[in-house]
This record gives structure tokens, sequence and C-alpha cells, in this order.
């Protein structure tokens, strides 16, 4: 007598419906789904045939894959897997919570370097104190800030050199501090500086108020020197030296770098993370130049096309995944925000790659004079006599006139790519983003023309290539090792090849 019903008992009903995804035919021929909120499956092609055909069998493994993502919803989970996928979604999109959390300060648009690729079209350092922030407006740009909803808030001095007017900077962070006592935000302070200005004093307070460095090194010394040379003095030692101080005094995880790519940058994939690498830092943000400010005007003699930066990422990416199976715990850092967005439930944060964009909902810029813009690259249109996207000032206007008036409500027309023309049926947009900035000092139109779009082929070559690896990882132990260890930033030694794989 049979003690149990047979396993045709178990499984549901015949038929199911399909939920909504994306798909795009790969070059090996299988097809790759991937919905709403994330999750993803490569089907071969006559199984993807019966699936859409809707007489795929329970019997498969790929059946009940398609069920537990979410592609499918039959018997066995009718009602609950839209809830799942619609929990799956909020949570992807959790970083809308609280509006926005990058506040940016440029409390001084002056600067000690002649960077060649400068952005945002800096003052000389002798010009005077017109092209800083006055205290008046330090303290209406902070009052802002606090008015936000978020319970969370990053507060970044910029420049210009944000040291010039050390002075701006202290009471940024201590009015800051007075005034949400009473408000009880997390507030993270970080100051993005050149570090040629550091002094001791610099540090104690850094050290006193918790905040962090966000430097720049863009490799070694003649490399460095050329893209970012200062009058009389050695920029490569100075910062390479300051960089060691700032370790010293408040931990390595308290300082961090970026570089920018130029075309010189482009002969030296290795030894831009070599110098990375001998100075500690345990990350590197291969940087495009951004079609703004001095960058533009000197693009014939520093510039490059998107093609030689997608041939020098993939000249750095691999040569960065060597050095992690040799034992060193090193990521990219814009690669890692990808396969972050593909391999787990969770936002990633980054206003870059953000639908609805980071414009204004993500990021906010105080500029020295008062004028707030959607985001930095904004205000490097700004600086060349562009203000498409200022969004008020903090001297005249109130923080509903700032974030809910026009400019801001043109941009949200634009900014979720689920809406645009060539993103909104691209398979790979839940992981991409939005950037009608970019779209407009590109192309001058918010909205945007995808197949001419840098933004668009760079993302589009660097997820394919996040998919590659995902791929080879499956018969590669230490990759996925390597992979894991930048999403979860632990060290790469340490890391077990079985506790993620799903
Ligand atoms: S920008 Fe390009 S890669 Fe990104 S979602 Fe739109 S079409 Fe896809």
């Amino acid at each position: 007598m049979a003690i149990f019903f047979p396993l045709e008992s178990f499984l549901p009903e015949t038929g199911y419906d399909l939920l909504p995804f994306d798909f795009t035919r790969l070059d090996s021929g299988e097809y790759l789904l991937i919905n709403l909120s994330g999750e993803f499956l490569r089907l071969e092609a006559d199984i993807f045939e019966a699936f859409t055909r809707k007489v795929l069998t329970p019997n498969s493994n790929q059946y009940w894959n398609l069920n537990a993502k979410h592609f499918l919803r039959d018997s066995s989970n009718k009602g609950t897997s839209e809830e799942l996928l619609a929990s799956k979604y909020r949570t992807k999109k959790s970083f809308i919570e609280g509006f926005t959390k990058l506040h940016i300060f440029v409390t001084s648009i002056r600067c000690n370097q002649s960077c060649q690729y400068c952005q945002v079209s800096r003052h000389n350092e002798s010009d005077g104190e017109s092209s800083d922030m006055s205290l008046e407006v330090l303290h209406k740009s902070i009052d802002l800030m606090l008015k936000n909803p978020s319970r969370n808030v990053t507060m970044e001095f910029q420049g210009g050199e944000s040291l010039l007017r050390f002075d701006l900077v202290k009471e940024g962070v201590l009015y800051t501090k007075r005034c949400n006592e009473a408000i009880g935000k997390h507030v993270n302070f970080v100051i993005c500086t050149n570090l040629t200005l550091l002094s001791d004093d610099h540090l104690a307070f850094f050290k006193e108020h918790n905040v962090q460095i966000s430097a720049s090194l863009d490799g070694p010394a003649k490399l460095h020197n050329k893209n970012r040379p200062i009058s009389g003095s050695d920029a490569y030692s100075t910062v390479v030296r300051n960089i060691r101080r700032s370790q010293e005094a408040l931990g390595s995880d308290a300082v961090s770098a970026l570089m920018t790519t130029s075309r010189e940058s482009l002969k030296y994939p290795k030894e831009i993370v070599d110098e990375y690498l001998s100075l500690g830092l345990r990350s590197l943000f291969v940087r495009e130049l951004n079609p703004y400010g001095y960058a533009l005007k000197t693009k014939q003699i520093i510039g490059y096309s998107i093609d030689d930066f997608i041939e020098f990422y993939k000249k750095i990416l691999p040569y960065i995944i060597q050095v992690n199976r040799n034992g060193s715990t090193f990521a990219e850092s814009y690669i890692t925000l990808i396969l972050t967005k593909i391999l787990t439930p969770w936002p990633v944060g980054f206003v870059d790659l953000q639908s609805p964009a980071g414009a204004g909902m993500g990021v906010v810029v105080y500029n020295y004079d008062g004028d707030v813009y959607a985001s930095d690259e904004s205000r490097m249109l700004a600086e060349m006599g562009d203000t498409s996207f200022r969004l008020g000032n903090v001297l005249d206007d109130s923080y509903e006139d700032i974030f809910f008036g026009e400019t801001m409500q043109n941009i949200a027309l634009v900014n979720c790519n689920e809406a645009l023309a060539g993103c909104s049926d691209c398979v790979y947009h839940t992981y991409c983003g939005a950037d009608p900035v970019r779209n407009y000092a590109t192309q001058k139109d918010f909205y945007g023309y995808r197949p001419a779009s840098d933004f668009c082929y760079k993302n589009l070559s660097i997820i394919k290539y996040a998919f590659k690896l995902i791929s080879a990882s499956n018969h590669d132990a230490d990759l996925y090792r390597i992979i894991w260890s930048w999403i979860t930033r632990g060290d790469v030694n340490q890391m077990d090849n079985k506790r993620y794989r799903n």
C-alpha cells in the first residue's frame, strides 16, 4: 500500500502565466532573461521557446528555476509570486527612500592645481573670495540639507580645492553637528581634496570629526604629474606622501583615491594598478573623462574615443583579476557596482547608475555662489555658461521651490530608464541607469538618443563583460571568490567558494 501520494500529486495544475521580463539572444544561441528585480537566467533556445509557448513541463529543473526567480506563475505560487517579486523590486529601488542623500558643498571654486582635464573650470588660487562660499550661503545650504527627509546623508566638500578654505570646511562640519543635535540624522563627512595642502591641523580635525578623505591619484609619477601639474612642485610626491600620512592618522579605510583616465593613462594600465597597490589602497575606480569644463576644451589633446576607453578597461580588469589570483585583495569599483546589481538583491546607491536618475533625487550640489544644481555635472555645465539644471538659489528660494520646482519636474519626466525609448526594452536596464544631464551635455536633449550615446555604449559593454565574468566563474573557483570578495569587500584569501553559490 502506498504511504505517499505519487509525485504528480505535488506538481502544480498544468498551465502557467509569464511574469514580466526582458530577454535577448546571446552569441552562443542561448537566451538571457532578466526581470524587474534583477533576477536572471540563461536558457537554451529550445527551452526558451517551450517556456514562452507555455508548454514547458514542471518535470525540468529549468521550470523550477523560472518559478523560483519569478519568471512564471503557476498554481504552486499564485498570489505569492507577484508579492515576492514586488518585494524584491521594492528592495532594489530602496535607494529612493528618504530622497536626496548626497549633498555636495563647493566651498571654493579656486584651485592650486591646473589639471588638464579639470571638469569644473576652476578659478585661480589668487582670485579673491568672490570665488568662495560665504558663511550665509554655507549655513543656508546646510539648513536645506538637514531639512531633507533622509535619515542618512553624506556631506561632501568639493572644489576647486576645498582645503584652500579649510575654515569653511571646519565651520560646515561644526555647524552641521550643532544643528543636527535636535534632528538626529546620521551624517557622513567626506572631503574631496588634491591633498597638496594637507597639514597636521587638518588631520587632527578630520580624526576628531570622522571626516573621510577622497583624494585624486592618476598613477605613477610621470603620469600623475602630466595630468595634474602643480606650479613649482612635484604633485605626485606630495600626494603620495600625504595619502600615507592620512592613512596613518585616520586608518586606511578612511582614505580613498580616484583616478581619471586621460589619453596618456591609456598607456599605463598595469602601472596604475601597481601604484594603488603600493599605497595599500584596496580599490580603483577607472573613470573616463567627462564631457565638461576644461576636459571639453582640451579634448583634442587628452581625449580618446569610447572604444579606446573600453579597450583600456578590458586591459586593466584582467590585470586586477590576476593581482587577486596572486593573493592581493583589490577591486575595480565600477564593475563591482554592476556585479552587485546583478548578483545581489541590494541597491548600490551610486548616483550615476540609477533609475530614477541621481540628478536632484540622489545628489544635490550647493555651489559657492548659492546656486543649487541637480548634480556635480550640472554645475560643471553651469561653469560653461549653461544653467539648464540650476534648481534655485539658497538665498532666494525655499526647499520646496528648489526640490519640487520646474527644473526638478522637467528632470523627473526623463529620469527613469524604464520609460525611455531604447532603454525600456533593453534587457540590461535593471542594472543600468538614466542620465539626463549627460544626455543634455552630449546630445543637447534631456531625453537622449541611446544608439549614439557613449553612456549607453560604455554601460552595455561593461555589463556584458560582467556577465562573461559570472559565466566564467562557474568553472573557475578563484574567479568566483574574487567576484564575491569585491561585492562583500572581503579578503579574497578568506572567501568561501561555496557560501554564495546559488
Ligand atoms: S543606457 Fe543603454 S545599456 Fe543602459 S539601459 Fe539604456 S539602452 Fe540599456
